[in-house]
């Protein structure tokens, strides 16, 4: 990198108050006009001297809370993360704004390393990043002590508490840093939301008298849509193709092998698509995550290996071709589109084999009864989610104690699922279940006791002479993937009960009020295609997207600015966004600058931005 032509820490000379060079940092450095949501607060907060746990959803601007605070008081801030592979482009986008910058981590060598030391101890650099198993060596606390410290941020600040975190026993040992520097502002951030998880963050990292921020998590711009599988790879090429080609998006899915499988069938139907899965070499991975963040419009195929800390801005969409084992993982990873703030979408599909097989990893899973009861609650959450005939993201939103009404930006808001009483149905499927397991002994799973309501005499059935069931052929009113339907919401509503390697079904002490106290069941109605009546319902937009929404002459210059940009990036070896964000080039394309000082009032538009790219970006809107 070219070092930085402007050096920050001489934005706040002169500023008299912490507010005001906050603002003044956010302005020159950052090229924001306001700080958003709880940043003011936080950013004072800090900048005072005070310990602070902030809970923002992804996307929120975490990442100002701390890197303002740095820039105002004197010292370099420490901030402390797991995200080993992404401190290069942290740094680098830091450095584009012309921040002093720097890491140490182990992949550098060791001379790299004495360099970043010489500028932490010369206090040269404004933010220092450390991967969190460095504050285990003494070398690095005595390399602290001959430094001044401004901060400490603790990032992804979730990790001191989840179970079997592999970063869990690095994050323990960092109650230390209060005890050897309590003079120093400590800052947890983090993105996960249960009170469980805030609570022993609170405890373990000896927070108990920082101040708390807890953000909305809410992210409006993101639509939530949950389809039915059918054929999950056509569905979604289907949905790429007509709502996000071109675009950055990533894939979920629960095996490396439908990983490997989906990224090939989207390739050879002209989707570029790469694989991301922990079976890949080291080298293979960290190549495909680079190219993932460098290149424009690829489109990640993962399983959940993939995705921490991953901060570029304009992922359009994620998709999940199977069933997530928790609402929080949901909530994670389809955070990770839309940071930019720009209409995105999240995208699922979900059957009754994902409900089957969920179950079965359960039962098949390490630990006791309770952490099994505990993993059941968690799918259990999931499947309400997914079966809901109210507001996904007031559901959502429920889950994780805060409000929400009907947010007209999710399937159900925009076209209202339809419902049916599905009482008579589930009596049939039901007793079928009781039939077989009370008369013969007998367990099956949802595929033959479908077969058996529709009356097939197929070989299994013959076999078992289950065709002289007095059940047999009673459900011939619905269709086979109706009655799938209907298995997989009775399991979602505690009916019915799945189990084992098998799938079978069995009765639970709810159904008995369904077959014999007269309790009712009302069921969603499947639609075939629910993204055609999503889209046709014209999703609403939010406000800030709408602000930018371009007309067909402006989306050519905003396509142009993109090539400028594509082509700046390759030539600095940065990804495409440390140069500027989506949401600034729209503006540019919209306002169409004519100066440089018109450019400077950009948002997104820094100093440091201004003075490097400024040419550049004025030329590519005067050729238009
Ligand atoms: P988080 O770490 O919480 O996921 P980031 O810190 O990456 O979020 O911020 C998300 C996006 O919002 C980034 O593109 C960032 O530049 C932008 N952003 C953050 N704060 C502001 C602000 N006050 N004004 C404008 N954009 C902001």
């Amino acid at each position: 990198m070219t070092p930085p032509e402007v050096i920050p820490a001489a934005v706040t000379e002169g500023a008299d108050s912490g507010n005001g060079a906050a603002q003044e940092v956010l302005r020159r450095v950052f090229g924001y006009d306001s700080f958003r949501g709880d940043q003011a607060a936080i950013v004072e907060h800090i900048i005072g001297g005070g310990d602070a746990l902030v809970l923002m959803p992804t996307g929120g601007g975490k990442s100002l809370c701390y890197q303002v605070p740095a820039l105002v008081r004197p010292g370099v801030g420490v901030v402390v993360s797991p995200l080993i592979a992404l401190m290069q482009d942290q740094v680098d986008a830091l450095s584009a704004l012309g921040v002093r910058a720097g890491f140490l981590n182990s992949t550098q060598y060791p001379d790299e390393r004495r360099m970043v030391e010489a500028q932490f101890v010369a206090g040269e650099l404004d933010l220092l990043y450390l991967a969190p198993e460095r504050l285990r060596s003494e070398a690095t606390m005595q390399l602290l002590d001959r430094g001044t410290v401004s901060l400490f941020a603790i990032d992804e600040a979730h990790c001191v508490s989840q179970w079997g975190h592999d970063f869990r026993p690095d994050y323990l040992a960092l109650s230390v840093l209060h005890e050897r520097w309590p003079r120093v502002p400590r800052v947890a951030l983090t993105a996960t939301a249960t009170e469980k998880t805030r609570d022993e963050i609170i405890h373990r990292l000896d927070l108990g008298s920082a101040r708390r921020f807890v953000a909305s998590f809410d992210r409006p711009n993101i639509q939530y849509r949950i389809e039915p599988k059918n054929r999950a790879d056509r569905q979604l090429l289907d949905f790429i193709r007509t709502e996000h080609a071109g675009d950055a998006g990533i894939v979920y899915c629960l095996s490396r092998n439908s990983v490997e499988k989906t990224a090939a069938f989207l390739t050879e139907n002209g989707v570029t698509a790469i694989p991301y899965h922990a079976g890949l070499d080291n080298r293979t991975r960290a190549e495909n995550q680079a190219r993932f963040l460098r290149e424009d419009g690829l489109v990640v195929v993962a399983t959940i290996a993939f995705g921490m800390g991953i901060d570029k801005p304009d992922v359009r969409f994620v998709a999940h071709l199977d069933l997530p084992k928790s609402v929080e993982g949901y909530y994670q990873e389809t955070g990770r589109a839309g940071r930019d703030g720009l209409p995105s979408t999240a995208w699922m599909v979900y059957g009754l084999n994902d409900v089957v097989q969920q179950r079965k990893l359960i039962d098949n899973s390490e630990g006791d009864a309770a952490h099994r009861r505990q993993l059941q609650l968690h799918l259990d959450a999931m499947l309400a989610l997914c079966e809901t005939v109210s507001c996904r993201r007031g559901q959502l939103l429920a889950y994780f104690g805060q409000p929400g009404g009907e947010c007209g930006n999710c399937d159900t808001c925009l076209a209202p699922p339809e419902s049916w009483d599905g009482t008579v149905a589930a009596q049939k499927l039901l007793s079928a279940v009781l039939r077989l397991d009370r008369e013969r002994g007998q367990r099956f799973g949802a595929g033959h006791i479908i077969d058996i309501l529709l009356g097939k005499s197929n070989p299994k059935v013959l076999q078992h002479a289950h065709n002289e069931l007095s059940v047999f052929g009673v459900g011939t009113d619905l269709r086979d993937a109706e009655w799938r339907g209907v298995v997989r919401q009775l399991l979602a509503h505690g009916l019915l009960a799945v189990h084992g390697e098998y799938g079978v079904l069995t009765l639970t002490e709810a159904s008995n009020e369904v077959l014999f106290s007269g309790r009712r069941v009302r069921l969603r109605r499947e639609l075939e295609r629910v993204s055609k009546s999503v889209r046709a319902a014209k999703p609403a937009k939010s406000a800030k997207a709408a602000a930018v929404d371009l007309g067909p002459a402006d989306a050519g210059l905003f396509e142009r600015l993109r090539e400028w940009r594509a082509a700046t990036a390759k030539e600095q070896g940065v990804p495409a966004y440390v140069v500027f964000h989506d949401s600034t080039l729209r503006e540019i394309a919209a306002r169409k600058p004519g100066s440089m000082a018109e450019l400077g009032t950009v948002s997104g538009v820094g100093e440091n931005k201004l003075a490097r790219y400024g040419e550049g970006v004025l030329e590519a809107v005067a050729r238009m």
